[in-house]
């Protein structure tokens, strides 16, 4: 009888494979074993030819949903003894090279039936889970995937789960997390600073108590911690935003079923698909039908939105029966707390009360944030159900690690052709964030088993990244590639889209760091794989204060108005008499008002001009409002760039747009005009290359309104247009770039 050895590699741990694997090999009569090596699975089978041929056939065909096969090699080998039943082994440790770990998996509806079920043993049991839905990445210590090496490792199986867990046909075949309320983790409910007052449904029921009366609770998730409170009150969400210090930055919501999401929020089939699946990100959805409190997203005409992500979840928000906030459970700009008293700590002056677990969590990761377009989802922020599950990258190259940016850092690890990027870390402003990143790299080292040979991080010479790059690579001992940030954002997308150039790139952008000495950020760059050439670039305008325009758009208006005008009068208005003086000073001696070519900082002086946050809450905010403003307006007339010798000058845009604004027209009009303005400088830009393929990259490109108007007026013209999906087009795709930069340059 023929044996055949097969192995497969891709996203096939901690997602029911092997029991799969099982299943098909009892219905095609073989015989033979499947087991975990920490790079992928193994399988041996033997039995009649046709039988085999099903079976591969069946493994390349039907694999369970969260699966995702990427190789699969077959062997034919000599005939081992016949007469044994097929098996499931215990893990192999032989060393890997393309590990692959899991993502957090959504309750499944399987599970949600069962706790909603009176008389199941799992009946309103919030650790609920099985082969399809769980805890993975954040409670994985190390592979391959067994559940001694989880978090899970403390709490040893009752006879009932024992016999769910070796029963090859039980959808908790080999489950990992499995528990019930037996055997498994308990909830506990502790107001204030006091100790734990009650358990199981009690404290439930007392954490729904809190949040009806509309108080803020803190819930110990799956990533870490959240904040929840009452979304349709007004009093609630001022006082979590005053205690949290988060002034105007938006909240998403929680909502308890897809009915209530549809009072709320316009939603698609698609997007409805995406909520309830497996990685279940928010979305950012219309707002529609019955408002919630205007705090939550001030002055945002949509909302981010989801559904309950665990049974824990679930069952609470059943119990309220009403939408909440569910934001990151920490300080301002802090990482996500996981630890019980470190939570108790940090967030005693935020939360009027706890619901904890006693099931530790591994590591942080946060809720996901997307959108869905015609492209289909695209990500703004990747945790939760997408990290860290690796994307296969061409050339691929030597194994390499990239530190990423500074702001929305993530990290990346690229080795025999895949890249894994790491969860949204935060901003490297804060140290315990620089922290978490130190922590993260050891973690992905070890995790994957890792050495790299060469390390990759911004041109930016003090980004907390670029010094964390520096010691890790003295310390490896291995070459420390310094990567352009708008060439990295261009080439993550490449590495997404399996684009090797030479490509238009357009990399719109807040700053970064420009090898000329000024920060760029309206960049049109040719790339090829590893090399870039400046082709063009927005004439660049000073920023008196440096970083301080980030969060004052009027500084970026007022520089504007200096360079092109010759004259700030436009922007005078939005600054005291002393003020004045001191940024005149700086203007006219250009000492503190470094030069910058980025669309971002246009963005902040056209909506400054036009009345919308001169002072802004967080960064980005004027931008957004000028997104809002423009998607109002009825689509008609734009503005104008000259652009020469590759130079796109803003002249006519802000002459036309003041002496707009000077008539009385309705400054929705004049946002509209503004981005149309761009899409075609977009097309202008394009030629200068005279690539067939443009890519988009850069936080620019997080405005959706931009995008699309830039994708649509390049297609018209002719050109195949990518933008990123799957990761961020902002910062948090830089690593992702670098690596793929880095792993290709001569050392
Ligand atoms: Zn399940
Ligand atoms: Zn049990
Ligand atoms: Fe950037």
């Amino acid at each position: 009888m023929p044996r055949l050895r097969l192995e497969v590699q891709g996203v096939i741990q901690g997602v029911g494979f092997r029991p799969f694997v099982y299943r098909i090999a009892l219905a095609h009569r073989l015989e033979g074993w499947v087991r975990n090596r920490p790079d992928g699975v193994e399988i041996e089978v033997q039995g009649d030819r046709a039988d085999l041929e099903g079976f591969v056939g069946a493994l390349r065909t039907e694999p369970p949903p969260p699966a995702h096969i990427q190789g699969l090699a077959t062997l034919e080998i000599p005939e081992r003894s016949a007469g044994a039943p097929f098996t499931i082994r215990a893990s192999g440790e032989s060393a890997g090279t393309r590990p692959s770990v899991p993502a957090d998996l959504a309750l499944c509806p399987a599970c949600r039936a069962e706790v909603d079920t009176p008389g199941e043993r799992r009946h309103r049991y919030p650790f609920t889970n099985c082969t399809a839905c769980g805890p993975r990445y954040s409670f994985i210590g190390s592979l391959p995937y067994d559940r001694s090496r989880t978090s899970m490792a403390g709490y040893p199986l009752c006879e009932a789960c024992r016999a769910q867990y070796l029963d090859p046909l039980d959808r908790r075949f080999h489950a990992q997390p499995i528990a019930c309320p037996r055997c498994g983790p308990q909830v506990a409910f502790a107001k204030g600073d006091a100790a734990p007052h009650c358990t199981g449904e009690a404290a439930l029921e007392a954490a729904a108590a809190c949040l009806r009366a509309g108080g803020i609770l803190a819930l110990k998730g799956v990533g870490g911690f959240q904040l929840l409170t009452d979304a349709a009150s007004r009093t609630s969400v001022r006082r979590l935003r005053a205690r949290k210090h988060r002034a105007a930055k938006p909240f998403a919501v929680m909502f308890p079923s897809p009915a209530h999401l549809q009072r709320c929020c316009a939603v698609t089939d698609t997007e409805l698909a995406l909520l309830q699946g497996s990685a279940a990100p928010i979305l950012l959805l219309p707002k529609a039908g019955l408002p919630l409190a205007e705090g939550v997203a001030p002055g945002q005409p949509r909302l981010g939105a989801f559904l309950p992500t665990s049974p824990l979840h679930h069952l609470l928000l059943g119990l309220v029966d009403r939408p909440l906030v569910c934001t990151s459970g920490n300080r301002a700009e802090e990482p996500i707390c996981i630890d019980d008293a470190e939570a108790r700590a940090r967030l005693k002056g935020i939360a009027d009360a706890f619901l904890l677990h006693d099931r530790p969590i591994l590591r942080p990761v946060d809720d996901s944030v997307g959108f869905v377009d015609g492209g289909g989802l695209r990500l703004l922020r990747r945790a939760r159900g997408f990290a860290p599950l690796p994307l296969s990258v061409a050339p691929g190259g030597p194994c390499t690690l990239a530190l990423g940016g500074h702001l929305k850092a993530t990290l990346a690890l690229l080795a025999e052709g895949q890249a894994v990027v790491s969860q949204h870390l935060g901003d490297l402003d804060s140290p315990a964030v620089q922290a978490l990143l130190e922590r993260t790299v050891d973690d992905l080292l070890a995790f994957f088993r890792a050495k790299p040979t060469r390390l990759a991080c911004d041109l930016h010479p003090d980004y907390a990244s670029t010094r964390l790059a520096e010691r890790w690579a003295a310390r490896l001992g291995v070459p420390l590639l310094r990567v352009q940030h708008h060439h990295a954002h261009l080439a993550a997308c490449m590495a997404e889209r399996g684009l090797q150039g030479p490509v238009l790139g357009l990399a719109w952008d807040g700053s970064g760091y420009g090898p000329d000495g000024t920060v760029w950020g309206g960049e049109a760059l040719a790339v090829t794989g590893p090399a870039f050439l400046r082709l063009g670039h927005l004439r660049p305008f000073p920023l008196p204060g440096g970083d301080r325009a980030v969060r004052e758009p009027r500084r970026s208006a007022l520089g504007l108005c200096w360079e092109v005008l010759g004259d700030p009068a436009p922007a005078l208005a939005m600054f005291t008499r002393a003020e004045r003086g001191p940024l005149r000073t700086m203007l006219e001696r250009g000492v503190n008002a470094p030069r910058t070519s980025s669309i971002g900082r246009l963005f902040d002086a056209v909506a400054a001009l036009l009345g919308l946050h001169p002072t802004a809450g967080f960064e980005g905010q004027a931008a957004m409002a000028l997104e809002a403003a423009a998607a109002e307006a009825p689509f008609s007339g734009a503005y104008s760039f000259t652009l020469k010798g590759g130079v796109a000058d803003p002249a006519p845009l802000l002459h036309a747009l003041l002496e707009d604004r000077r008539r009385g027209v309705a400054v929705p009009v004049l946002a509209w005009r503004f981005h149309a303005a761009l899409a075609q400088l977009a097309v202008d830009f394009a030629r200068l290359g005279g690539y067939g393929d443009v890519v988009l990259g850069g936080g620019c490109f997080q405005n959706r309104l931009l995008a699309e108007a830039c994708e649509g007026r390049l297609r018209a013209a002719g050109y195949r247009v990518h933008r990123p999906a799957l990761f961020p087009p902002n910062d948090g795709g830089l690593s992702l770039g670098q690596a793929w930069v880095a792993a290709q340059m001569e050392v």
